[in-house]
């Protein structure tokens, strides 16, 4: 234990800032996109069947709804520019940009040195769960995606059908790579409808059984073209545990709506950042 300053609970009681205050960052116009996803119609259905992942393409302008179907389930949500799939979600920034759970109006942002909107929440019947008592909330950008990397690590064992493999899987049949070659492409995730947070005292990710119910959805509108890839997680409603079978799991459905010709008139998909990327030479 190291022996605390005489100063120690002034230096605590110093009020925190925002890292990075949002009020600066390019407003969506969820007016034009409500009212696009408003005379928009479905054009393809997918389903992530339980303990796997599906794949679909989102082209500029169109909507993703993420829907669940016959029981609470929670699902691990990658994405890709379609065309350049270096250009992939960026959980940490994103985080960073809007805290640690999303909602209607927030985005989900790409990697470096790209980081430009790739799709935004226009859609979230979640969104009256809020923050609950124990400082938890729904669709988490704080979690990984779960892996058997560290169920190996933690007690020795061999999963396949975690979200991380679900997803290589998903990612190797939508593009025809190996699944060693689709592996390095598979990003930490959205976790779509599941309830996370930190505990107080130790500061511990947690979960608990998602609020999600039959019917619950998350829309997004693809401000790119889109590759994206959705577990439906072995966790379940993750109220116990992940990385087996043990937990009672659910398909997931995903909806790609088209929205009515000139429904979009006047918008633009967002440009890539505009830094020079000559880092100081
Ligand atoms: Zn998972």
């Amino acid at each position: 234990m190291t022996q605390a300053p005489a100063d120690a609970e002034a230096r605590r009681a110093v009020a925190p800032v925002i890292c990075y205050p949002n009020e600066t960052l390019p407003v969506p116009d969820m007016a034009l996109y409500t009212q696009a996803l408003e005379g928009a119609e479905v054009i393809e259905t997918v389903l992530a069947a339980p303990r796997e992942a599906c794949s679909f393409r989102v082209c500029t302008g169109q909507f993703f709804r993420i829907t669940s179907v016959e029981g609470p389930q929670v699902g691990d949500l990658n994405l890709w520019n379609a065309d350049d799939l270096s250009e992939r979600f960026y959980s940490g920034k994103t985080r960073a940009l809007h805290g640690t759970h999303l909602t209607t109006g927030e985005r989900m942002w790409s990697a470096f040195p790209h980081l430009r909107p790739m799709a935004t929440i226009v859609e979230d019947t979640l969104g009256w769960y809020g923050i609950d008592p124990y400082g938890g909330s729904v669709h988490d950008v704080i979690g990984t995606r779960c892996d058997p990397y560290t169920g190996n690590l933690l007690s020795g064992s061999q999963y396949h059908h975690c979200c991380h493999s679900n997803l290589i899987r998903a990612l190797a049949d939508a593009t025809g790579m190996s699944l060693a070659e689709a592996e390095p492409h598979v990003h930490d995730v959205l976790n779509v409808f599941m309830c996370t947070g930190f505990t107080r005292d130790t500061g511990q990710y947690f979960m608990k059984a998602s609020p999600v119910r039959p019917g619950d959805h998350l829309t997004f509108f693809a401000e790119i073209d889109l590759l994206g890839a959705l577990s439906a997680c072995p966790g379940g409603d993750c109220s116990s545990e992940h990385s087996s079978d043990s937990a009672a799991c659910h398909p997931l459905q995903v909806e790609i709506l088209a929205p009515r010709e000139g429904a979009l008139e006047g918008w633009q998909a967002p440009a890539r950042n505009g830094y020079d990327r000559s880092h100081g030479r």
